[in-house]
């Protein structure tokens, strides 16, 4: 089994600084990544050529062309499309590339696996025509491609009006962003505006994607509720939505949906990680210690994985956990350490202090976190949300007692598109908090896994 100082699961801003400041003190690291090339989700694809003119997708996306250079020269040991299923207590990592599975064993395992975008459980979300912004975006930075018109976008957060004016410059006429960001939460915000503040720049920008999207005439309507995708012949047909006290309809064959990212946490929870409820961010995140590590020796955690802090937190939180582990291996004094951390932590404050603004004010309204009875929530198993309900009532205190009753979260996804909703539910029925229902319990392998690649573990790994 191959042995190494590091190992780094995702090739995103987190992955890639760590691997590049871990390798400048000498440790050997390898970095894995299920996606094909690095860069993560905000950099996907940034290292082929750009698809189409490159203002379309813009320069916060071409910043990550300074963190590939020193990657591609780093002496790294990059494993590309190689999905990782298990990673043990004992700093054992298996993942399965090219139809292989393999062993690596790590002295310390950086897990920066990043965010996925929360799932937007609403009547109609399974239809065909129906997907997350996030993924028009990946065949937009892929390939180039675009949703097929009429479009709609809906949801709430920065991101939903990024993607827009994405779509937007690569000339798709957009019929409406509807935005569902609930009148409440503006208020609620306010109290944390002292940090949003010190944060005023992230602000102008997210600022700036809707003063762009409204001088370039597309219609953008606030306080949108009542979101329900309808089919003809089984596809999108139309969006239905209530603005204004007004029911209305607008023909669709595409609908976006987004409603903020949250941590992707299956690895950090099937390691037997601590996770503690964010109240903010309505999400779980791992505990982390100020240079990422968590309560399991050796392990630590960088990037939107430990908490949502946006690309340049990660970028930056990679090379505190890098030089930590540097710290701990022997290979840098812990007054360099220090000394280099200073600027970086110095950096990360007014990022960091914006977030419970906008944790707080793009907060999902009611009508997705506890969606209505007759709405899909598990779509693998087609469970519905009136099911976990009806579990809730007849005593499951949380959602690995639903399992036993309908197969929730038990299909190919293994929950990620419903664990969210299923612990808000029960949490809402049984009236308390996420935090008391808990989660699934996450077992590996947490990707599904061909019975071929798990029979090609070479069996030397193991002695
Ligand atoms: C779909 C999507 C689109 C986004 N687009 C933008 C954007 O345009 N602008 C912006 O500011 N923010 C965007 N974000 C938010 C953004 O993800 C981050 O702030 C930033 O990329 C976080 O960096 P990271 O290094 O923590 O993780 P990421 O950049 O998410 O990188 C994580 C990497 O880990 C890999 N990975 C995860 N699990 C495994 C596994 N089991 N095995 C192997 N590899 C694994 C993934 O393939 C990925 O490459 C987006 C988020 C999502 C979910």
């Amino acid at each position: 089994m191959k042995q190494y100082d590091l190992v780094i699961v995702g090739a995103g801003p987190a992955g890639m600084a760590a691997a590049g400041a871990a390798t400048e003190q000498g440790l050997t690291v390898a970095l894995l990544d299920e996606q094909a090339a690095p860069g993560g989700q905000i950099y996907r694809a940034i290292s082929a050529p750009a698809p189409r003119d490159e203002g379309i997708l813009g320069a916060d996306y071409y910043h990550g062309r300074s963190l590939l250079a020193p990657f591609k020269a780093a002496r790294v040991d990059y494993i590309p499309s190689a999905t990782v299923w298990e990673i043990t207590q004992e700093r054992e990592v298996r993942f399965s590339a090219g139809g292989r599975a393999r062993t690596l064993q790590a002295r310390r395992i950086l897990l920066a696996t990043g965010a996925q975008e929360r799932p937007v459980p609403f009547p109609g979300w399974q239809l065909p025509g129906v997907m997350s912004c996030g993924a028009a975006q990946i065949m937009l930075k892929t390939s180039g491609l675009t949703p097929p018109t009429p479009l709609v976008l809906a949801g709430s957060g920065p991101l939903l009006l990024l993607i827009a004016l994405q779509l937007h410059r690569a000339g798709v006429e957009i019929a409406a962003v509807l935005d569902t960001t609930p009148r409440d939460n503006y208020l609620k915000a306010s109290r944390h505006l002292g940090g949003a503040l010190r944060g005023w720049k992230m602000l102008l920008k997210g600022l700036g994607y809707l003063a762009q999207l409204k001088r370039s005439d597309v219609p953008c309507l606030s306080r949108v509720s009542g979101l329900k995708a309808e089919a003809d012949d089984g596809k999108l047909a139309r969006v239905r939505f209530t603005h204004k006290g007004r029911e209305q309809s607008l023909a669709a064959t595409s609908l976006l949906v987004h409603q903020g990212v949250v941590p992707n946490v299956q690895l950090s929870r099937a390691i037997g990680i601590n996770h503690r409820w964010d109240e903010q961010q309505l999400c779980w995140r791992p505990g982390t210690d100020s240079w990422g590590e968590t309560d399991i020796e050796g392990i630590f955690i960088a990037g939107d994985g430990a908490g949502i802090g946006g690309a340049v937190a990660a970028e930056q939180a990679g090379r505190l956990a890098a030089w930590q582990i540097s710290c701990q291996l022997g290979r840098m004094a812990p007054g360099e350490r220090d000394r280099q951390a200073a600027p970086v932590r110095r950096a990360l404050a007014p990022i960091m202090a914006i977030r419970p603004f906008l944790d707080v004010l793009y907060q999902p309204a009611g009508e997705f976190l506890t969606p209505a009875d007759d709405t899909l929530v598990c779509r693998c198993e087609e469970v519905t949300a009136g099911d976990i309900r009806r579990y809730a009532r007849m005593g499951c205190t949380g959602p690995n007692q639903t399992k036993a009753f309908s197969r929730v979260g038990m299909g190919p996804c293994q929950g990620r598109m419903c664990g969210l909703t299923v612990a808000q539910i029960i949490a809402d029925t049984r009236q308390t908090s996420p935090a008391e229902v808990g989660y699934y319990r996450i077992r590996s392998p947490i990707k599904p896994l061909l019975l071929k690649e798990l029979t090609s573990l070479d069996n030397s790994d193991h002695q």
